[in-house]
């Protein structure tokens, strides 16, 4: 058996290859679960994290014996789960070829979309807004393979120097865009051109963390830090669009276990105000910059999910400041000798102000400090974070084209 979906805006059920390739539901909502799967009472004696995957995708997707090949090839690094001497667990998801939790997305979902194109010979270009992390995820774990293009949207001046190389090393069947614009603007130009039906026959479709081939094995790790825990841990989720938490909160109705959910959000604080009944529901304010620039949503379009009747919101969501995100990677880096990146540090300043009432508290560590050395010294004059695959990258060309935020322009690219 699998799950059958269906769009946040009402519509009709569909399959879950048809939900993986449109991305976004034909009335322009999000796919979601018609009803949750349930886990075999044995989940959590899986040998490994490649077993726990495939165990819970097949719960979702049915039996499939590509499943357990896909799942290694995709998952093919470590999940460490680090407590620090101050007693709080990081789960680190950093491991993966670009440094971010959004490789287990990107390369889950790749390999996912190539078997199911390659079954009926079809062909996609992925389009992909990014705020950062996510382009490069998608570029890295799309590129090469036989049925897909990849087109990644970034905004100008808005990503990290490093953050950039990732995004524009050359790689086979992608094309890098630098728009002049926010990242809520390179989101709009790629809904408006998913929902354009005179580019019906450019098969287009999303990578962004609204397709469920990525939310669906964001679950996993939740699963791997549960099952090493036990019961009622509080797990910190520092969070932008809210991809990472919604899939979370999937997760948590497919098992008997229970865990905490807290969104832990920098400046960009709607969710944080709005389970505070301080904001109303899609009254988004505009996007403002901070030190952790995969995290600046002013527009989370994931919360159409969180939103949506019969689903879970956060237990609690907070908001910290660029002041307090400095202070926070100093003081774990001095009390317990741990160099966190700027989001993860959210979750930890997050995770210092809770009370968890004897709860183990672990905190998503989402990206690699390497990845953000300008902030990381700007905290820490002096250190240097290095990661080898980082390094890699300053001998290969890049290539990248500049566009405007307006849709008639990005409309005539996706035509010529
Ligand atoms: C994308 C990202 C986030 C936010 O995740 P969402 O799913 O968008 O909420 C947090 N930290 C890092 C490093 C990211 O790349």
């Amino acid at each position: 058996m699998s799950v059958t979906w269906r769009s946040s805006r009402g519509g009709p059920e569909t399959g879950f290859e048809e939900a993986l390739l449109r991305g976004l539901a034909p009335d322009g909502g999000l796919y979601l679960p018609v009803r949750f799967p349930r886990l075999p009472a044995d989940w959590a004696d899986a040998p490994d994290f490649t077993s726990l995957a495939a165990t819970v995708l097949q719960a979702w997707l049915g039996e499939d014996e590509r499943l357990q090949e896909i799942c290694r090839e995709a998952f093919d690094f470590p999940v460490p789960l680090v407590t620090l001497p101050s007693g709080v667990s990081v789960l680190e998801l950093f491991h993966g070829p670009t440094l971010a939790f959004k490789d287990f997305g990107a390369r889950f979902m790749a390999r996912v979309m190539n078997d199911t194109l390659s079954r009926t010979g079809q062909r996609r270009t992925v389009l992909v807004a990014t705020s950062g992390d996510t382009g490069s995820a998608v570029a890295d774990g799309f590129a090469g393979l036989q049925h897909l293009d990849v087109i990644l949207l970034y905004p100008a001046g808005r990503v990290s120097p490093l953050q950039e190389l990732q995004l524009t090393v050359e790689r086979p069947g992608v094309t890098s865009l630098r728009v002049d614009g926010t990242f809520d603007d390179c989101q709009r130009l790629v809904k408006a051109a998913l929902s354009d039906g005179t580019l019906a026959g450019r098969d287009l479709t999303s990578a962004n963390s609204i397709n469920i081939g990525r939310l669906l094995p964001q679950q996993l790790y939740y699963l791997e830090a549960l099952r090493h825990l036990g019961d009622r841990p509080l797990m910190i989720v520092p969070s932008g669009n809210l991809g990472n938490l919604t899939a979370g909160t999937w997760a948590r109705e497919t098992v008997d276990a229970d865990f905490g959910l807290v969104a832990a959000h920098n400046a960009n604080d709607f969710y944080p105000r709005y389970l505070r009944n301080e904001a109303e529901a899609y009254d988004f304010p505009p996007t403002v910059m901070t030190h952790s620039n995969a995290m600046d949503v002013g527009a989370p379009s994931n919360f159409e999910r969180l939103d949506a009747d019969g689903f879970s919101p956060a237990d609690a969501a907070v908001s910290v400041s660029d002041a307090e995100t400095l202070e926070r990677i100093r003081t774990t880096f001095s009390e317990d000798g741990y160099l966190a990146c700027p989001h993860t540090a959210v979750g930890l300043e997050a995770a210092a102000g809770l009370s968890a009432s004897g709860r183990q508290v672990v905190v998503l560590a989402t990206a690699h400090p390497a990845k953000f050395p300008e902030v990381v010294s700007q905290a820490l004059p002096g250190a240097m974070p290095r990661a080898q695959a980082l390094d890699d990258l300053l001998d290969r060309p890049v290539s990248v084209r500049d566009i405007g935020s307006d849709y008639a322009g990005f409309r005539e690219l996706l035509l010529s």
